[in-house]
């Protein structure tokens, strides 16, 4: 039987409507630091309370420095789901060697100095860049075809009565997100250059139903428009980010050093790179799944009596308590309804 195809919905699907006989093999997966833990637990309980308390995903814990036995007792303590820890490799976290030191600092220097939000943080670099193109490649996920990322200090909202890996499972879904930003386009000023010229390079590897119109700029020469899909939450597929075509964007970029020259994120890179190798229905909108990073917050108006939050509309998303200062992040419903097309 082929796959249902409900994409784009918002309606509650319940479990028994699937008809897959086997669990799909998925993990939670967080990087985070011994220092989180506090954060961390907060997005455990609510998450195994919403949803993986029914289903039993394995939990695994990324780090830079190995994890304490006090994060591992506190975490393990909050699932009956298998825990694992893993010490990220040193090639996967550390300064590539064709990196120019010197303009690697000057770059720290000058985005902290002009206010680009952790633009200092040696460390920001590096976890943007594991983000971007070594977390699927830790031998741990070889056996799983699906993640979700979970960051420490973030909220669930919402009872979860289907599993959101069946249904991406089920659908041929590749990847999932919940809400969209704008970050400062000065970490990233050349990721688009940087796109186009491997565009016009490799156009055998542009999927042949991708979809960049949600992602260009009417006004400005259709060129990138910078939304993102804010990537602390995602649910994607491992064979997507395992490929050879999305392997082949992230080395041509890294190559350039833009995660150490400018801030590149892992938001944009994942954003151009799905809107440009897979087709755009083999992404989904999560907005039943109320989440919160931040001040960014998505909370269904429908599924009220299954959520601890109050509704939000796509049009008043925090606007009001972002400053509009165009440069800064923030929440972007404009993006959202780009990404719909109308809907
Ligand atoms: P933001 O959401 O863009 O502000 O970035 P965060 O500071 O929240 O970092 C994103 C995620 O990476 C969070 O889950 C952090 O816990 C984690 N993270 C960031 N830097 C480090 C680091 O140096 N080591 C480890 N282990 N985790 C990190
Ligand atoms: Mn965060």
């Amino acid at each position: 039987m082929p796959p249902k195809r409900v994409h784009r919905t918002d309606q509650y699907i319940p479990l028994e409507s699937f008809d897959l006989h086997d669990k799909p093999k998925a993990a939670l997966i967080s990087l985070v630091r011994n220092q989180e833990i506090d954060g961390i637990e907060m997005s455990m309980r609510q998450l195994e309370a919403r949803f993986n308390h029914k289903h039993n995903y394995p939990w695994i814990f990324f780090n830079d420095v190995p994890f304490d036995d006090d994060f591992k007792a506190r975490t393990q303590n909050l699932t009956a789901s298998e825990c694992q820890y893993v010490h990220i490799p040193k090639e996967h976290w550390s300064l590539p060697h064709w990196v120019d030191q010197e303009r690697f600092a000057a770059s720290l220097e000058y985005l902290g100095a002009i206010g680009v939000g952790k633009g200092w943080m040696i460390s920001y670099r590096h976890m943007c860049r594991w983000n971007s193109g070594f977390f699927y490649k830790h031998p741990i996920l070889d056996d799983y075809d699906y993640y979700w990322r979970v960051e420490p200090d973030v909220h669930f909202f919402c009872d979860l009565e289907y599993d959101p890996f069946a249904f991406m499972a089920e659908n041929g879904l590749k990847y999932g997100f919940n809400m969209n930003i704008l970050d400062d386009a000065r970490s990233f000023p050349s990721l688009w250059r940087q796109t186009k010229e491997f565009m016009a390079e490799y156009p055998d590897l542009i999927h042949p139903d991708a979809d960049l119109s949600w992602l260009r700029d009417p006004r400005n020469s259709q060129e990138y428009n910078n939304c993102q899909f804010f990537s602390n939450f995602e649910i994607g597929s491992l064979d997507f980010f395992r490929s050879s075509t999305y392997n082949a964007y992230f080395d041509f970029v890294d190559r350039k050093g833009g995660f150490f020259y400018e801030r590149f994120g892992d938001a944009p890179l994942h954003t151009l790179a799905i809107a440009l190798f897979m087709a755009k229905n083999e992404t989904h909108f999560f907005r039943d799944i109320g989440y919160q990073h931040d001040i960014n917050r998505q909370c269904p108006a429908n599924l009220a009596d299954k959520c601890s939050c109050e509704p939000t509309n796509l049009d008043d998303n925090f606007y009001k308590l972002v400053p509009m200062e165009s440069r800064q992040r923030k929440p972007d419903d404009t993006c959202i309804r780009l990404w719909l097309g109308g809907e």
